[in-house]
């Protein structure tokens, strides 16, 4: 446990049921221990929750102490501040998990990677494009997680919602979710907190699809970097009028852009500023959209180095990137 570590039991009792429901809160818990870039100072408390009920509690303990709280799955898609976060971090860890015929409902802890695999050894087609991203269920569904020109909305027919600012427990049909790209109506809510995902999926057949997914994470070996730490593709891919810059892009990569949008990798490279380095951050070698923690990264240097990246992209070619990464406690 970390310096100053100290844990909270928090007890109460529920309603007249008398369900009993312990929270165990901890104080100053490093975050970077929790996000794939490594990166990140502590929560000022720290809960994991395993269900709805305890998710409530967590909530509630929130709002009673005056906390500001955030909601954390795999802590694959985030950027935590040097400071820590002042508030509650929820870690949801809730990983129910059913599959009936063609429809399969996941808790939003549940990891995306144990979609794809019990899906796949079912013959149930749908996600095996998604193998390799880490993450989970209830972060692919709100960031509309996506690879190979695929989507997680594609496969989503309703998500459970619990509104922290009504109250209330709403489902939500595929349609309300307003997915689009790398986007869904509870990235704009931050009072909405995805509790459940019903997917649809299609008869497939169980050999081919675990075939897919097997080649589709030796691709991901072979275009992304490992063995250090990141949040994935740091920018996402801008929709650009800058004609040339697209020529630029078919010309060399003999392929047409789709709907004006390149990839951000690409022109980060062609900006020259592949290997660029701010302190422990480094663009990578291997794909200029990855942000490298090189070891020791600060929060800051990674935030140098995004500003840096805008700027040249900016000035050079009128592009302006927008992180897809999200700031915690900034
Ligand atoms: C090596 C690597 C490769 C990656 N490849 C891809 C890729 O190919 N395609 C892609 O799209 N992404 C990719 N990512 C990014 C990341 O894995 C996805 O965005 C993933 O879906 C994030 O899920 P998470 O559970 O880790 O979310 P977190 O990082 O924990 O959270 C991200 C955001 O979602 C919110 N959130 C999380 N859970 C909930 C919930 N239940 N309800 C409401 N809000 C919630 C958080 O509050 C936060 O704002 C990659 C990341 C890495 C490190």
């Amino acid at each position: 446990m970390a310096r100053g570590c100290g844990i909270i039991q928090y007890r109460q009792i529920k309603q007249v049921l008398l369900i009993f429901i312990m929270l165990n809160i901890q104080e100053n818990v490093p975050l970077s221990k929790f996000t794939t870039f490594r990166i990140g100072g502590p929560a000022k408390f720290f809960v994991v929750v395993s269900n709805e009920a305890e998710l409530l509690e967590a909530l509630k303990y929130a709002e009673n102490q005056g906390l500001d709280f955030f909601v954390m799955g795999g802590g694959s898609n985030v950027l935590v501040s040097d400071q820590g976060f002042n508030g509650l971090v929820i870690k949801l860890s809730n990983a129910e998990f059913l599959i009936d015929g063609l429809s399969v409902e996941a808790g939003a802890g549940v990891p995306l990677a144990k979609l794809v695999r019990e899906t796949g050894a079912k013959g149930l087609a749908g996600v095996e494009w998604a193998a390799g991203i880490p993450g989970t269920v209830g972060g692919a569904v709100r960031g509309n997680a996506g690879a190979f020109s695929r989507t997680t909305g594609e496969s989503v027919k309703s998500v459970r919602v619990y509104d922290v600012a009504e109250k209330k427990v709403e489902d939500y049909s595929a349609s309300d979710c307003a997915f689009g790209y790398r986007d869904s109506h509870f990235k704009h809510d931050k009072k909405l907190i995805i509790l459940s995902v019903k997917f649809e999926f299609t008869l497939g057949s169980q050999e081919e699809l675990e075939q897919k997914s097997r080649e589709i994470i030796q691709k991901r070996v072979s275009i992304h970097p490992h063995g250090m730490g990141s949040a994935g593709s740091f920018f996402m891919n801008p929709t650009v009028e800058n004609q040339e810059l697209i020529q630029e892009f078919e010309n060399q990569k003999q392929t047409k852009a789709r709907g004006n949008k390149l990839p951000a990798g690409w022109v980060i490279e062609y900006a020259g500023l592949k290997g660029k380095k701010m302190g422990g951050a480094i663009i990578s070698e291997t794909h200029g959209d990855f942000i490298l923690n090189t070891g020791g990264a600060t929060a800051s240097d990674v935030i140098m180095l995004e500003s840096f990246v805008k700027q040249q992209v900016r000035d050079r070619f009128g592009v302006q990137l927008q992180r897809e990464v999200e700031y915690i406690g900034f």
